[in-house]
């Protein structure tokens, strides 16, 4: 096997790790995944945390560690997460964008710039006639809003940018 077939496949077992506070969404289609290695039959990964003081890294860690070391021809995997690059919002993917409305939580705008005014559409009917009830959600990393149009309470994703 070359080493793009053998990269293809950490891939698609990294789209099955889930970030444990947002179920389904992969750490890969969060953009969390930065590098990865394949050195004989080890693997390195780095990974940039998604946010500063968010506690389940550990577990993420171990997972992926996991995860990846299931594969057949997988000698032992290393995961590492590195401040090399500042995750931002806008790396998360367009799979995962989908995976997080479809569980109730509006995905961060795109291109946020400090400043703009962040706008929210209802994960579930779309409006932007939503309001914020509290700023401080489940976790640090998400909101709790309100939609006028279908009354329903929702979460968002805070975006994050590169200062
Ligand atoms: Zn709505």
């Amino acid at each position: 096997m070359d080493e793009n077939n053998r990269i293809e496949d950490i891939r698609s077992v990294l789209k099955t790790v889930d970030d444990p506070e947002l179920p389904s969404v992969s750490v890969y289609d969060l953009g969390m995944v930065y590098e990865i290695r394949v050195v004989a039959e080890d693997v390195h990964i780095k990974m940039v945390p998604t946010f500063l003081g968010c506690p389940a890294l550990d577990f993420i860690q171990m997972n992926v560690k996991q995860a990846v070391e299931k594969i057949d021809w997988v000698g032992s995997c290393f995961v590492q997460f590195t401040m090399e690059r500042q995750w931002s919002t806008d790396a998360i993917t367009d799979k995962g964008k989908l995976e997080l409305r479809k569980h109730g939580i509006a995905p961060p705008p795109e291109k946020y710039r400090p400043g703009d005014e962040w706008t929210v559409n209802c994960p579930y009917c779309e409006s932007d006639y939503t309001s914020m009830e509290n700023v401080f959600g489940p976790t640090a990393c998400r909101s709790i809003l309100y939609c006028s149009a279908c009354r329903n309470p929702f979460e968002a994703m805070k975006p994050v940018v590169e200062q």
